[in-house]
Formats: structure tokens, C-alpha cells, sequence
């Protein structure tokens, strides 16, 4: 039988405030434990939460991002649930009424450009964190993290992979980042997904029984829990079972994922409306205020960058994969004439230096205008292409200018035709028999005589002129 993968997303973002969402705790990640906590945050009795006007700004800004649908009048309600990081006893979380509604992203996949919708985006404030410590046997917990300003955004289930997946969180990720209002980290817990999965039989249009996946925390475990559990799926169906709706946890060490609890269901956490917070009423001129403010997003920089630049399709999409690498190239697209030259330097050597590093454009050593310098020195003929490559990395390791290494290590490219032409000579006199068996036809020795001249010029010669001296040369009888 032939089944489909069903995916919906729910994603949690920290909101990247000063303080948290209910009182003036400062919502810093990485402070002492539970330094950061007052009798609101702590749901002490008596408190009175108010609602802080910068989350709910960020808020509106991912709903405008993504087309969404903005309630001029939305409200707060209570979610009760025990559980020692949450000492209210319940989440202020929006139910009935959430901020905003309808709205869609769009993700590149293999059949190409496709709209997914989210259903909602609603703002609510993050729980405490429970410490385990296995060795002790104990576990701590922290209230830095209580009232901490999250939204959440519920997709549709609409996606049909994981890598599909993995596309669509990172799509969600880089509009947060270029929004700058999140961090967007999932290491450290400012971004995380959970992620319901069903199987379907191809062809049918219902919703067949989902599991919901929890405890993956990097787009990797993401994609392979959802691998795992599809397979899993799959068995079951297969052999005529059931699939049972149920939470389950992604084990990353196990590589399984293992059930957790039965699912729960909405009714379980006798949501009632937050009888302390009055409903949250959007001001039209503050909402045009924030859409005309907001920064150019991923897709309109992409496109741009295509218009403008004539790059590929696929240049633009991994350069405007956060508006840092975007910038850079734009850096250095402004200051040539050759954006795709920048483009591959910049989506090969760079990246790929970077990579190697795990670190990301913030933190590259080479900046745009060395880089820039060292792309000339090769259009100008003073370099070759593949000397530019060595002098990259050393640029990379040392924070040297590209001008300096070239001139310290003597790197300058030999584009002399006369010194190329003695040294071509002197290479054909030195191989007599390789000349012999190259005019009786092996021509592939071509090869071996480029490399010839390039080891005695210490790779400075410029090839274009090797080729064509050592091509005339061969020719003289
Ligand atoms: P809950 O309140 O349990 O979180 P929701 O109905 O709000 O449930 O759905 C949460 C997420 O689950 C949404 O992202 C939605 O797309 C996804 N979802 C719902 N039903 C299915 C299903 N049958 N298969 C896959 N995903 C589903
Ligand atoms: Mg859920
Ligand atoms: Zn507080």
C-alpha cells in the first residue's frame, strides 16, 4: 500500500525583549539561576500581570511577515497544567481569540515553490526550566525562564517530508532573524518544534491518526525523528494495525522515538479566559506604523537579488539565507563589476570555510573589502584563480590582506610570455622522451608538461599562457 507523510509544525520563538512579558524581569538568556524572577513571574497570590507593549509589537511584526490575518481585538486565557517549572499552575497562552490568523510562508522543495499555510500565531509567555542531574539523582529548576515572551506559530498540516520540514523551519527561522526578534536558536531552546505526524493513503483526502513528536533540538534530530517515526508508521499500517494518538519523545542517543504520554487533548487543560489582563486591542496607525518599518524579507531579497545582481536562482536563495550573508555580498557586489565571481567565492570558498569552523558570517575574519581586494588581484591577472584559492585560506587563518601574502610568499603570477617561453623550453629539453611519445600521439602528456612548468614557477605561471606557449612550442617540429 502506498502511503503519504502528513506534517504539521507548532514552533515556539522566544521573543528577543528586554523584559519579560507580564512584568519588568529582565528576559536575558544565561543569567544565574533563578536571579531573575519576581512575585509576577513567580504567580505569587495577589499579583496583577500587565502586558508589555514590545512583545506583542514583535508579535505583529511575524504576523505581517507572513500574511496573516491581524484581530484588532484579541484576549488572553489560562492554561492549566501541573508541572514543577510552571508555579502558577497554569500558562497565560491565547486560546479562543489568538493575535493573528491565515497567514502562509513559502519553501523551495523539488516540485518546486509551495505555500504553506499557518493556521495562527498567538503570543504566550515560556515556562521555568527543569536541570537533571542524573549523576545526583536530583533535578533543579530554574524560574529565569518563567514569563519569558514566546510566540507560537501553528502551521497546517500541509508539509510532506522531512526534509520538507527542516525547509519550512528554517524559512520560519530566517524571517524571525531578519525581523530581528528572535534568535532563532535551537541549541539553546529560543526556537523550538514540535512536530505531528499522520499517514495517509495516497489519493485520500482525510487526516489519518497523528503522534506528536517533542525533544529535538537541532533541525537534524527534527529530520530524523520524523524519518524514524514515518518508518514506524509505516509498520504499523502496513501489517492492518493502528497508530495510536500519543505524545512521543525523539531519543537522540537511541536514534528512536519513544512514547511518552497519551495525547492530551484541548478540554485537559481547562483553558478559561485570564480574568486579570484586558483584551489586547491592536491600533490600526500602530500596525501601519510597524508594516511600513518592516526590514526587506527573505523572498523580496531573494528576488532582488536576481533582478539585480542577475545572479541564479539558487545564488540568491543561499545568500539570502540570513540577512548577514546578504549584506556581506552586498558589500562586496557594490564594490565589482562581477557579482556571480562573488557569488562562488563567497557560496564556495567562504562557506565552505565557515563551515568547517561551525561558525557563521558574524564572525568571518576575511571582510568584505579583503575579499573584494583579493578578487581583483585576480580579474587583474596578478593572480591566478587557483592561487586566489590558497591565498583565501591563508587570509582565512592569518587576517592577513590578500596583497601581503601574494607579495610575501612571491605569489605573483608570471604573465611574462618570454620568462613563461624559457621555462617551457627548458622543461621540453629536460623530458626528451616524453616530447618523442607526445608527437607519436599520447597526447594526454599535455598534462604532464603543464604541471612541469607550473612545479619550477611555483604555481605563479598564468595558465592561459602556459596552454598557449607550451601548445606552439610542442607544434615546432
Ligand atoms: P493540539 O492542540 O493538540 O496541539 P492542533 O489541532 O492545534 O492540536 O494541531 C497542532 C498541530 O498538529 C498543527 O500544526 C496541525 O497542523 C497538526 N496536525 C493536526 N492534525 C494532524 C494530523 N492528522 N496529521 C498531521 N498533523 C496534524
Ligand atoms: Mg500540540
Ligand atoms: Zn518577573
Amino acid at each position: 500500500m502506498d502511503y503519504e507523510a502528513v506534517i504539521g509544525l507548532e514552533v515556539h520563538a522566544q521573543l528577543k525583549t528586554a523584559s519579560k512579558i507580564f512584568c519588568g524581569c529582565s528576559a536575558t538568556y544565561g543569567a544565574e539561576p533563578n536571579t531573575r524572577a519576581c512575585p509576577i513571574c513567580l504567580g505569587l497570590p495577589g499579583i496583577l500581570p500587565a502586558l508589555n507593549k514590545k512583545p506583542v509589537e514583535y508579535a505583529l511584526m511575524m504576523a505581517l511577515a507572513t500574511h496573516c490575518h491581524i484581530s484588532p481585538e484579541s484576549g488572553f486565557a489560562r492554561k492549566n497544567y501541573f508541572y514543577p517549572d510552571l508555579p502558577k499552575g497554569y500558562q497565560i497562552s491565547q486560546y479562543e481569540s489568538p493575535l493573528a490568523e491565515h497567514g502562509w510562508i513559502e519553501i523551495e522543495t523539488d516540485q518546486g515553490t509551495k505555500r504553506i499555510g499557518l493556521t495562527r500565531i498567538h503570543l504566550e509567555e515560556d515556562a521555568g526550566k527543569s536541570i537533571h542531574n542524573d549523576a545526583e539523582g536530583l533535578s533543579y529548576i530554574d524560574f529565569n525562564r518563567c514569563g519569558v515572551p514566546l510566540i507560537e506559530v501553528v502551521g497546517e498540516p500541509a508539509i510532506s517530508s522531512s526534509e520538507e520540514a527542516v525547509t519550512y523551519l528554517k524559512k520560519l527561522r530566517s524571517i524571525l532573524r531578519y525581523l530581528g526578534i528572535s534568535d532563532g536558536n535551537m541549541e539553546e531552546g529560543s526556537f523550538r518544534c514540535d512536530a505531528n505526524l499522520s499517514l495517509r493513503r495516497k489519493g485520500v483526502r482525510g487526516l489519518g491518526t497523528r503522534t506528536e513528536l517533542k525533544n529535538m533540538n537541532s533541525f537534524s534530530h527534527v529530520h530524523k525523528a520524523l524519518d524514524y517515526e514515518i518508518k514506524r508508521q509505516w509498520g504499523i499500517l502496513e501489517c492492518g494495525g493502528e497508530v495510536i494518538q500519543e505524545t512521543r519523545l525523539w531519543n537522540e542517543n537511541e536514534g528512536k522515538t519513544l512514547p511518552m504520554r497519551s495525547k492530551e487533548e484541548s478540554h485537559d487543560y481547562r483553558y478559561f479566559p485570564e480574568p486579570d489582563l484586558l483584551p489586547l486591542v491592536v491600533d490600526q496607525r500602530w500596525l501601519d506604523e510597524i508594516r511600513v518599518s518592516l526590514p526587506e524579507l527573505p523572498d523580496a531579497k531573494m528576488k532582488r537579488f536576481i533582478d539585480q545582481y542577475g545572479l541564479p536562482r539558487y545564488d540568491s536563495e543561499v545568500l539570502t539565507s540570513s540577512r548577514e550573508l546578504a549584506d556581506y555580498f552586498e558589500l562586496c557586489a557594490r564594490e565589482t563589476s562581477d557579482a556571480k565571481m562573488v557569488s562562488n567565492w563567497i557560496m564556495g570558498e567562504l562557506l565552505r570555510e565557515l563551515k568547517g569552523d561551525d561558525s557563521t558570517i558574524e564572525d568571518c575574519p576575511v571582510t568584505a573589502s579583503a575579499l573584494v581586494e583579493l578578487l581583483k588581484m585576480i580579474k587583474d591577472g596578478i593572480i591566478s584563480w587557483r592561487i586566489g584559492k590558497d591565498v583565501f585560506k591563508e587570509m582565512y587563518r592569518e587576517g592577513e590582506s590578500a596583497r601581503r601574502i601574494v607579495k610575501d610568499r612571491g605569489l605573483i603570477q608570471i604573465s611574462d610570455e618570454r620568462e613563461i617561453a624559457l621555462i617551457v623550453k627548458q622543461v621540453l629539453r629536460e623530458n626528451p622522451d616524453q616530447v618523442d611519445e607526445y608527437r607519436k600521439g599520447k597526447g594526454q602528456l599535455f598534462g604532464f608538461f603543464v604541471g612541469q612548468v607550473m612545479e619550477k614557477t611555483g604555481r605563479t605561471a598564468n595558465p592561459r599562457l602556459v596552454n598557449e606557449i607550451l601548445t606552439r612550442a610542442l607544434e615546432e617540429q
